[in-house]
């Protein structure tokens, strides 16, 4: 099924890019888009001089792809996999080092709904390799022992894990990061009007000239329908929905947010979006959110000052931050 969804992606991606040429020929934004991170990323640069960011559009490609080889633990040479397969104290890249610490921070305020140490379990279930299975409960059960995120030690850029149980895995902020770095070098280049768009998570740089940029909330059980639009402007936004990856065994849903309790899909909501000034922090929450569901999962996202969110509760509940109600139209 995955493997599906990635051909009807790469197509997805063709017919877009070949969207985006012809618009582009007929003046507007300056729209590119690549595959990466599993998904199509679309930077698009609003306004009459958006032309001239077209070498700063390509930079911040690379720069996601960068993160990309940094954090994937499906790149042998990147921090992740160099840290699995060492027995001593890996050297990680200042971002690896940034994102860590952003994980880290989220496991804390979240008691450990969002765990970045779930590698093996994450592994177990497939997901990312595209060829996911419901495991026995007894590798359930060996994947999630193990001391979580006190098994890793961090002195200045060395970061090493107490055992080989320990097994880092980003999937919950590596893309918002990514995201971020793609926005900084857009600012850097000078670019006041832009957005960036993994599958439906992105930053938004600036307005659209004096109107907020739209975005549209998709509908976790109604699919091509939005559940809500959102009018920003400066800000993230990112979504964990348990739509996105998963298959069906017995008239059961498995998808890839994993309660670290469990080691079985989280089950307490449909789908969490957060907005929040970065990207990063954004995606660890909608993940340690979607986790925790909807009553303890508010409580965290109205801790944190400046961040909104909206929670559809496993029954279809919606539930939303104060804030997000000033910015958000029902359809
Ligand atoms: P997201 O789509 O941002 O919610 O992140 C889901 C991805 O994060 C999964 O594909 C895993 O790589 C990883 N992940 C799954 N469950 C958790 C969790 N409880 N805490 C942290 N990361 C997780
Ligand atoms: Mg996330």
């Amino acid at each position: 099924m995955i493997r599906s969804v990635v051909i009807v992606s790469a197509l997805c991606f063709l017919f877009i890019s070949l969207f985006l040429l012809q618009r582009q020929e007929a003046g507007g934004p300056l729209v590119r888009a690549r595959m990466l991170m599993g998904t199509v990323v679309e930077i698009k640069v609003d306004g009459p001089d958006a032309e001239r960011f077209e070498a700063a559009v390509t930079e911040a490609f690379n720069a996601m792809e960068r993160i990309e080889r940094l954090m994937s633990p499906h790149v042998p040479d990147s921090d992740v996999s160099r840290l699995a397969s060492a027995a001593g104290p890996v050297r990680f890249a200042p971002e690896t080092l940034e994102v860590l610490q952003i994980a880290l921070e989220v496991a804390d305020v979240s008691a450990g709904a969002f765990d970045p140490t779930l590698g093996r379990l994450v592994r177990l279930w497939g997901f990312a390799e595209g060829a996911p299975r419901l495991p026995e409960p007894a590798e359930i059960q060996a994947a999630v022992a193990g001391p979580g995120t006190t098994g890793l030690e961090i002195v200045g850029r060395l970061v090493s894990k107490e055992s080989p149980h320990v097994v880092l895995d980003l999937g919950g902020v590596a893309k918002g990061y990514a995201i971020d770095r793609a926005v900084e070098v857009l600012a850097a280049a000078g670019a006041g009007h832009a957005a960036v768009n993994a599958g439906g998570d992105m930053r938004l740089l600036g307005d659209r000239h004096g109107r907020p940029w739209k975005i549209g909330i998709q509908h976790p059980r109604q699919p091509g329908n939005v559940l809500g639009v959102l009018e920003l402007s400066d800000r993230a936004v990112v979504t964990s929905g348990d739509y996105e990856r998963a298959f069906e065994q017995g008239g059961v849903r498995y998808h890839h947010i994993l309660d670290p309790r469990t080691g079985y899909p989280a089950d307490r909501c449909q789908a969490v979006t957060v907005v929040a000034d970065h990207a990063a922090i954004a995606d660890a929450l909608a993940t340690a959110v979607f986790v925790l569901g909807p009553e303890s999962g508010m409580a965290l996202l109205n801790s944190f000052p400046g961040t909104e969110g909206l929670i559809v509760a496993a029954d279809g509940q919606i539930a939303t931050t104060s804030g997000l109600r000033e910015v958000i139209t029902w359809p």
